[in-house]
């Protein structure tokens, strides 16, 4: 029998190749990826409460008897609605459905069934919209509810799962080696399938879930542990000396105490003669993390070695290339771009000068770990917003080099229980300090009856020479935007006090050499206002613009907006952070006014897990947390176990080539390119 993961979804009923794209949206390819596309929460109804009981907070399962049926009547043109009054002998509630004649035809008057959706309270009357009905000798009680995209429905989801279920062979290869599961009382991975998708009752649901967790979370570490001796067998490359007081010389400012010991912990690092570094740097946006960075480049250099300097997206490896080309312009060393938007002979040559050790310090994309990139002798690989990429891309760039030092740069603020899952062990440099003479930014929340005003504001910043941005309302997801949208917003902006200025537009579908040019316009000073979706939230660099206008500024977290917060404020000139938001969520206004009030970075990281909760925290990628299935914040306790779990493992078999290992083995390669998007 082939291996689930090799069967397309094509093969199973009901899925063509329409729909499988959308399941491959999903991120299910295969029947076997399919199976590991767990349920996002599910509808659970194993437990119905009175009606006087139900909670208004979120949906809840009641049980009750139909008393009345009131035939459907025609609101307007498509739509008829029908009501039901039902009864638990102590309390009444009326139903109300939408267009859903068949319940109608379904629903007796006398039956009893549960009835699953939110229940809204009027003084002693209580209302349930559109439930989903459930018979109450029905066997699945407890039901999945999956993440959706375009047409796709949750029903053609469990009916694809079920297909796939019943596709399982009798025996699974557990990844899980024997001894881990008696050691940690976890179920067989053949149950935690099957009960997470469909559990037979809310004790085998939790059952498979600590399983699946244990197994996310141990293969994650496993992954980390040995990224960490990727190449790290070889001998160190030791500097023979540090330059640090020769690099400051070049720098047009004076560098921070928190750049200074940055910058000598790493040198220290690569001179003592130990293994090679392997260290974080950690720094709010504008920090400066760049000038740390070169200063640890010219060390390398000036001992004769290569860097590699890795950036998420093609602006930032640009404005790398541009900050060192400035810093080192009298310096004789040689620096390079390198993206995949550029012309086959141009990277050719780049590859030819690379190999022949006439390129000092190599920038670039993604494109570095092309398999065509061949260093003469790389020493220091360093990778920029380091959770943007997988663990497996930052590895193959490793392996370019013999054991070269590492330096991974983070510019989210994480709080320390979550740094040690992302980055289990690396050493630590936080640069808790400012440059000097960088003003907050002055945070001001309103509601769009002041937008006009604000408006205005942005107006007369303009008029005396800089510069703004603004944070479009657009939903931009990996591959839809909605052009039209940003369109009008642009155009709408006519009628404001804005109407003569220069706007431009970046969003995340355009082509690398479309956002070029608008950024170029825009450092430039060619454009007065840059409207933008999320994509300048990543470390653009523009002194001149003062002002970050933000529509909708419910719909972003509070860490989120820290670093689009923080592309503002990187001049001298006073600095607006202005937050539009008609929400009237006390929470949420309490939210946003955690950004009034600090401009520090982990300060609201730990507001925004408080606030938002560990759920959120893992959901967004933003946060660098790597993708998780199944685990949250509220499995640290997992974390750990998992953690001694992965060490021992690791001291018995380094290799994973055990043959009770295998499984794991293979898991670990699997989700290290799953996390490599
Ligand atoms: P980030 O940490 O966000 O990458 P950058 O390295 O881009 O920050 O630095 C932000 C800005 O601050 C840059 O314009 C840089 O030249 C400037 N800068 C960095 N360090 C200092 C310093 N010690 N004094 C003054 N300006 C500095
Ligand atoms: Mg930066």
């Amino acid at each position: 029998m082939p291996s689930l993961f090799k069967i397309p979804l094509t093969s199973l009923d009901g899925i063509g190749p329409k729909k499988a794209q959308l399941f491959s949206k999903l991120g299910a390819e295969s029947v076997g990826e399919l199976l590991m596309m767990y349920p996002r929460t599910y509808e659970d109804m194993s437990e119905p409460r009175r009606i006087r009981e139900a909670d208004s907070a979120g949906p809840c399962c009641v049980r009750a008897v139909v008393e009345h049926v009131y035939p459907p009547s025609r609101i307007r043109k498509n739509m008829t609605i029908f009501k039901l009054s039902v009864t638990d002998g102590e309390s009444r509630m009326n139903i109300n459905f939408f267009n859903q004649q068949y319940m109608y035809e379904k629903l007796q008057n006398g039956g009893e069934y549960l009835f699953y959706g939110y229940v809204k309270k009027n003084y002693s009357l209580y209302e349930m919209s559109a439930p989903v009905v459930v018979g109450v000798d029905e066997e699945n009680k407890i039901r999945p509810v999956y993440s959706l995209t375009g047409s796709l429905t949750n029903n053609q989801i469990v009916k694809a799962v079920k297909q796939a279920l019943a596709m399982l062979p009798e025996h699974i290869n557990d990844p899980l080696p024997q001894y881990i599961l008696d050691e940690y009382g976890l179920c067989t991975l053949d149950f935690a399938i099957r009960n997470i998708h469909f559990p037979k009752d809310s004790e085998a649901l939790l059952k498979a879930r600590k399983r699946l967790v244990f197994e996310e979370l141990l293969v994650l570490q496993l992954g980390m542990l040995r990224i960490k001796t990727v190449g790290r067998k070889g001998r160190a490359h030791t500097m023979q000396k540090g330059y640090a007081d020769e690099f400051f010389s070049l720098l047009p400012f004076s560098p921070t105490g928190a750049q200074r010991r940055a910058v000598s912990e790493c040198i220290n690092d690569m001179t003592n003669g130990n293994a090679p570094m392997n260290r974080l740097l950690q720094g709010d946006v504008g920090s400066g993390k760049t000038a740390v960075a070169a200063a640890v480049c010219y060390t390398v250099v000036k001992n004769k070695y290569q860097c590699a300097i890795m950036a998420p997206t093609e602006i930032l490896a640009a404005q790398h290339y541009d900050s060192l080309s400035g810093i080192f312009r009298n310096t004789g060393i040689r620096i390079e771009l390198l993206t995949g938007s550029m012309r086959a002979s141009q990277k050719n040559h780049i590859y030819k000068r690379l190999a022949d050790g006439d390129i000092d310090i190599m920038i670039g994309t993604h494109a570095l770990i092309s398999d065509k990139v061949e260093f003469s002798s790389l020493a220091l690989v360093i990778t920029d917003e380091q959770h943007r990429f997988g663990v497996a891309q930052r590895a193959a760039l490793v392996s370019k080099g013999d054991s070269p030092h590492i330096l991974v740069m983070s510019a989210t603020p994480i709080p320390r229980t979550l740094a040690l899952m992302i980055y289990g062990d690396l050493d630590l440099s936080v640069l808790d300090e400012m440059p000097p003479g960088r003003q907050k930014t002055e945070t001001l929340l309103i509601d769009s009856p002041k937008r006009t005003r604000a408006l205005g504001f942005l107006r007369k910043n303009i008029r005396e020479g800089h510069q703004c941005y603004i944070v479009c309302p657009l939903v931009e997801d990996s591959d839809t935007i909605d052009l039209q949208s940003a369109e009008s917003y642009i155009e709408s902006l006519k009628h404001t006090p804005l109407s003569d200025c220069r706007i431009g537009l970046l969003h995340g579908r355009m082509k690398s050499a479309e956002k070029d040019s608008v950024m170029d316009d825009f450092s430039h000073g060619r454009l007065d206002i840059l409207v933008s979706t999320t994509v300048i939230e990543v470390g653009v660099n523009v002194p001149n613009a003062t002002i970050m206008l933000i529509e909708n500024a419910e719909r972003f977290g509070l860490s989120q907006l820290h670093q689009l917060r923080g592309r503002v404020g990187r001049g001298s000139a006073q600095s607006y952070c202005i937050l539009v938001s008609d929400s009237k969520s006390e929470s949420t206004i309490q939210r946003l006014k955690v950004m009034c009030e600090t401009n520090d970075g982990f300060k609201i990281a730990d507001e925004d897990l408080r606030l938002r909760g560990p759920g959120d925290f893992f959901g967004s990628r933003q946060h660098g947390l790597p993708e998780l299935r199944v685990a949250n914040m509220s499995d640290m306790l997992s974390l750990e176990q998992t953690q001694r779990a992965a060490l021992r493992i690791l001291a018995r078999d380094p290799d994973l080539s055990l043959p009770e290992h295998r499984g794991l083995y293979t898991e670990c390669l699997r989700s290290q390119f799953a996390h490599s998007s």
